[in-house]
């Protein structure tokens, strides 16, 4: 096949596809070459060549075959130094040039992500995200407290995808280099580079948006860059310390549109997962300190006395090691003691008279409007002066604001019911499990 086959196919199209598709899509296309029935094009950038393939793919094969072609199949793409420079649009092909996409940490992959109940639903839709293939739900919203995996989750998808699929465009970064990016932009006076840039990805990630609440022509550039990419049938992945509809400062039709795909969150660790990712990081840290010994009951030990967030709990075994390594110890509970004094006293766990409120008259089957209303029934009554008596034990709260707590109750009821419990407690061992119970599941 030649340029020439190419150019009389040129014509044909032009009447199949219309004038203005033919402008947009069509021209741009620079052939390149024939190789094992597969025609080579060359094109500005990717989302162009996906756009052709997609929308026009069928009717090239057909022409091309027509006019003498022995073409089966067409490939797009992006020359190494297809934009020129001097022109100011090198930034059309994002992803690849490096630094345009926020970097990846290489150690966030689905490899050393650790999957127990509280991430489970964020980890399989980011999975299935990671695939490719039809974009089933979009955007793809994972939220959750600070340190719980979502940026974790975020780059292994990235790295996953680019994996299986290096022709795609995707480009992560954070809602403040968007933010940067619009801004520099704006100033610079290249707008249609930044659009061009951001129309032409295929899979968007932006981890942390809850950062342009409150910025409002970022959060509508936001809202016109999501609205193309998900028109065009672009996979956007978004990332958020809270549910859409909590962001707060945000637009409602921005809360609206990021609601609309799989919103999902991630919950805070408990033990078993705690306790999971700890043993993955020893086994990477084992293999740098190969000397050191590691006790029974220190993982459990540091699984459960830190229960606020992943990194906090990475950062502690970081230091552990160091410091093992250092004075030539075992790792044992008083070395983990010593060394970690600040971190396990920081997160001594700070237990709120509505938690033990809830978890309460969980424990009991009762509701919560029962613990706190006015009902003396004794169903209503006991759990109610155990759950004073813990708020009592576990907080730093005042007898009166306890009662405040308690459907406005006088500090005296408490009182009272604090002393009945601490009775009960020596002649009822159903109540002393119980109350055992109760505590310990509170300091999870
Ligand atoms: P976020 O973005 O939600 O604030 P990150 O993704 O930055 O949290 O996670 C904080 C640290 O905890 C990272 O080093 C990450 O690798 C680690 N981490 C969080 N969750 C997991 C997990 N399930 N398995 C392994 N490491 C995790
Ligand atoms: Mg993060």
């Amino acid at each position: 096949m030649t340029n020439d086959i190419w150019a009389n196919v040129l014509g044909a199209l032009k009447g199949t596809v219309g004038a203005s598709n033919y402008s947009s899509w069509i021209a741009p296309l620079q052939f390149s070459k024939l190789s094992d029935g597969v025609a080579i094009f060359e094109v500005p950038t990717n989302f162009i060549g996906n756009y052709v393939s997609q929308n026009f793919g069928d009717q090239i094969i057909y022409q091309l075959k027509k006019a003498g072609g022995d073409v089966h199949r067409l490939r797009f793409r992006v020359p190494s130094q297809s934009v020129d420079a001097s022109k100011g649009r090198t930034s059309a092909k994002p992803a690849r040039d490096k630094g345009s996409s926020g970097p990846l940490d290489a150690r966030f992959t689905f490899d050393t992500f650790v999957v127990g109940k509280p991430n489970e639903l964020a980890h399989a839709a980011a999975r299935r995200v990671a695939e490719g293939g039809p974009v089933t739900f979009n955007p793809l919203f994972l939220y959750g407290g600070v340190g719980l995996g979502k940026t974790h989750l975020m780059h292994a998808i990235a790295h996953e995808l680019k994996q299986r699929s290096p022709e795609l465009n995707v480009l992560y970064l954070s809602a403040e280099q968007f933010m940067y990016r619009f801004i520099t932009a704006l100033r610079e006076r290249k707008m249609m580079d930044f659009k061009l840039l951001f129309r032409s990805v295929d899979i968007l990630m932006v981890d942390d948006v809850q950062f342009i609440g409150g910025k409002d022509s970022t959060q509508e550039e936001f809202f016109h860059t999501f609205n193309a990419l998900v028109d065009a049938g672009k996979q956007i992945i978004i990332s958020a310390d809270r549910a859409p509809g909590e962001i707060k400062d945000l637009e409602e039709r921005i809360k609206s549109r990021l609601q609309c795909g799989l919103v999902v969150d991630l919950h805070p660790t408990d033990y078993e997962l705690r306790l999971g990712i700890l043993q993955s990081k020893v086994d990477v840290y084992s293999a740098q300190y190969p000397e050191l010994e590691i006790a029974d009951g220190v993982l459990e030990f540091l699984a459960h006395r830190i229960s606020t967030n992943v990194r906090v709990l990475e950062g502690a075994l970081t230091r552990l090691f160091a410091f093992a390594s250092l004075v030539g110890r075992e790792i044992n509970l008083e070395l983990t003691q010593d060394c970690l004094s600040d971190v396990l006293k920081a997160s001594d766990r700070k237990v709120t008279v509505e938690e033990i409120q809830r978890k309460v008259s969980e424990h009991y089957n009762i509701r919560l409007s029962d613990m706190i209303g006015p009902k003396r029934v004794r169903n209503y009554a006991r759990p109610r002066q155990i759950a004073m008596y813990l708020a009592k034990q576990m907080t730093s709260r005042s007898l009166p604001e306890i009662g405040r707590r308690f459907g406005g109750r006088d500090h005296t009821t408490v009182m009272h019911g604090v002393r009945r419990i601490e009775e009960l407690m020596a002649l009822d061992s159903q109540i002393a499990d119980d109350l055992e119970l109760l505590r310990r599941a509170l300091q999870e």
